[in-house]
């Protein structure tokens, strides 16, 4: 009579290799008491997704700040999802954002490190041999269960209300003798490979998760499917065999995984490979009309970080949000150490959120604006003209055709105590600043310019062309920036003055229609002129910039439309 091992030694005959062999194969790796080894395992299929992102920026952290290693696993065992050269492309996303692996899948003809092949199209040959240990110690076994079969199951599982699924008495080929298994391999019966759980849904599995703590899940007891039609392994038992190998110590994955873990802990036993830790990381969800839910790829463009690079959001600012929503501590951390690195900042995983980190888009633009006001202006220019290069060719030729005078731009109010805060992403500064340039500022409209003021908080009031006349004539007159922005501010006023706007914010509460309007005003005309609107960047640098003759060329068109 035929044993479980013919039948291994018939389903596999080319695989030769031991599981010894493989141990020795992939040693036990030398690191530091501590040292985590953590990995990141995307599916190629398409696009780094921003909850993808979270998890490896997290789990790297942890390998780096322990000294341990990050590395990178591609998981290419679904090929109806796989998308052609994503895997490559992913990993290149990742270095956008410094999630550099220290070893594992690069690209299709790249790998690095002494625990591959990091792609598991090419472990077949590794999982292969643990299926067949599995088979020749009866734990796995051939199934021949035909479409219609499974869903004669199902049917009677649903009238009998029992649990769905491939279990017990419903998992109709467990106890199939080797015999008739052999005869029907041998005739050429298609077959898919099961593992025999010995678990009972009645009974419990304790773990420990280091983000959840001590939990307890119902047991597994479904035969589930190691090894799919086509050769290659499901994620489940890829998990095992991976994960075993290369020696992960911590697997870093979002909290979907969680309902299956008791699938993997029961692989994990039934080898006898040590269990890794687990940490399962919250999923990142979005309040939509007063909801939570998932982000989403198909409903939300922020779901994929490329939406991120496209607007222009500072790489550093997105990595600090990303670390602000990992640990609850980071950013009061980050404000008392402002002088140091992000990745100086030690995670923790009792400090990560259990109930799904909130998506902000209001945060991701708050802590932008704080990162990105603190730029060098030089090293900014560098930044906006990177992403203008690809995305705004506009802008890019406007700052490649004078770096100098871009640069001197986005330095008004920067490099100094308390620098302003007008930027969140590289897409916001054009637009601010684009009336600098000639061209842009000749083609604004100037036939609809808005010259009235605020009379109180209701009303507005168009100010006597006149005035405003007198009031930039006069300005030009006694035009003068070789002084500080306080003394020219005080001559403006005292220009403004002249022509009835007060500095007087009090006297043009009790009596408004006694004056034309404030000294806000005047500047705002001014404003006006130079930009052709009210809103600006510090007036004062702004005509520094221009320079004399094209602050007066501009107050002198705009003083022929008034
Ligand atoms: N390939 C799996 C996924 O795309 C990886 C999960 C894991 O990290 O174990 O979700």
């Amino acid at each position: 009579m035929a044993d479980y091992k013919d039948l291994a030694e018939l389903i596999f005959p080319n695989i030769t290799e031991t599981l010894e062999d493989l141990e020795k194969k992939y040693p036990v790796r030398n690191l530091p008491e501590g040292a985590m080894v953590t990995r990141f395992a995307p599916s190629p299929t398409g696009f780094l997704h921003t909850g993808s992102l979270f998890t490896s920026l997290v789990s790297a952290r942890f390998a780096k700040q322990s000294g341990g290693v990050f590395y990178i696993r591609l998981e290419d065992t679904d090929t109806k999802r796989e998308i052609e050269g994503s895997g490559e492309s992913l990993v290149k996303q990742l270095a956008v954002f410094d999630v550099i692996p220290d070893e594992g899948y690069i690209s299709d003809s790249k790998e690095v490190g002494a625990y591959g092949p990091y792609k598991q199209s090419d472990r077949s040959s590794i999982y292969d041999t643990v299926i067949k240990y599995l088979i020749s110690i009866g734990r796995a076994y051939p199934c021949f269960a035909t479409q219609e079969e499974l869903a004669e199951l199902r049917k009677s599982q649903e009238a009998n209300k029992e649990i769905p699924g491939y279990y017990g008495k419903y998992a109709i080929y467990r106890d199939y003798p080797v015999d008739k298994a052999i005869e029907r391999i041998k005739n050429g019966d298609k077959y898919i490979i099961r593992f025999k759980s010995m678990g009972d849904h009645n009974n419990k599995v304790s773990f420990h998760d280091e983000i959840r703590g001590d939990l307890e899940l119902t047991q597994n007891d479904q035969d589930i499917v190691i090894r799919k039609g086509d050769g290659l392994p499901t994620y489940h038992f890829a998990h095992l065999c991976d994960d075993h190998f290369m020696h992960t110590t911590v697997v870093t994955r979002g909290e979907e995984w969680l309902p299956s873990l008791p699938i993997h802990l029961e692989l994990f036993d039934t080898m006898g490979f040590e269990r890794p830790k687990y940490a399962h990381f919250p999923v990142i969800m979005k309040v939509e009309n007063g909801n939570r839910r998932k982000l989403s790829k198909r409903k939300d463009s922020e779901a994929a970080t490329s939406y991120f690079l496209e607007k222009g959001y500072p790489k550093y600012g997105f990595i600090e949000y990303l670390l602000t929503i990992a640990n609850s501590n980071y950013e009061e951390w980050r404000n008392a150490n402002l002088d140091k690195s992000p990745y100086d900042f030690m995670l923790s995983f009792e400090k990560m959120s259990l109930d799904g980190a909130l998506f902000d888009l209001e945060k991701v633009e708050s802590i932008s604006k704080e990162r990105m006001a603190y730029r060098k202006a030089s090293d900014l220019c560098e930044e906006v003209l990177e992403w203008a290069n690809e995305y705004d060719k506009e802008f890019a030729a406007k700052i490649n055709a004078n770096k100098k005078f871009f640069t001197e731009i986005l330095n008004i109010e920067r490099e100094k105590d308390k620098p302003r805060k007008d930027y969140a992403k590289y897409s916001d500064i054009y637009p601010i600043i684009s009336f600098f340039y000639d061209d842009v500022y000749d083609s604004l409209d100037k036939d609809n310019l808005d010259f009235t003021v605020q009379v109180n908080k209701q009303e507005t009031k168009t100010v006597d062309s006149e005035a405003i006349k007198g009031f930039l004539n006069d300005y030009m007159a006694s035009y003068n920036l070789d002084v500080t922005e306080e003394e020219w501010f005080n001559n403006l006023k005292a220009t403004a003055e002249k022509y009835k706007f007060t500095g007087d914010r009090k006297a043009y509460k009790a009596n408004p229609n006694d004056y034309n309007g404030q000294v806000g005003d005047a500047a705002g005309f001014l404003r006006i002129c130079l930009a052709c609107r009210k809103n600006t960047p510090n007036i004062y640098y702004v005509q520094k910039i221009l320079g004399k003759e094209k602050v007066f060329a501009r107050i002198n068109t705009i003083l022929a439309k008034i």
